[in-house]
């Protein structure tokens, strides 16, 4: 009776490998000086618009090459070339200070004496 274990690793179902290319899309940030991989023009940061870009963390062969930024309707148009773009905002998760509740001081006894 062979007892074999095999030991399979468990995958999780993730929207893309780590080792896969992955686009995300984010806000330009002043300072910005980045040329859009479809059209060549700068994404730059204008106050007025709210401009948004798609970061794509471009994988070859598994392995991390580069980053491409696009202006997010060039990305579109480019036929989404690093897959769908993860829209999910960036959330920082900020942990309350609820830890210690202010919690009323008790009353000292009355001392009857
Ligand atoms: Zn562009």
């Amino acid at each position: 009776m062979a007892s074999s274990t095999s030991v399979s690793p468990r995958r999780r179902k993730s929207a893309a490998g780590p080792n896969s290319s992955r686009a995300v899309l984010r806000d330009v940030e002043p300072g910005s000086s980045v040329d859009c991989a479809h059209c060549g023009e700068r994404v730059k940061f204008q106050a007025k618009v709210r401009n948004r870009q798609v970061i794509c963390n471009v994988y070859v062969k598994g392995k991390w090459d580069r980053v491409e930024h696009f202006h997010s309707d060039c990305y579109e148009l480019a036929d989404e070339p690093h897959g769908d773009v993860d829209t999910t905002p960036v959330v920082k998760a900020r942990m309350r200070a609820d830890q210690n509740p202010a919690t009323p001081a008790p009353e000292p006894r009355a001392a009857a004496s």
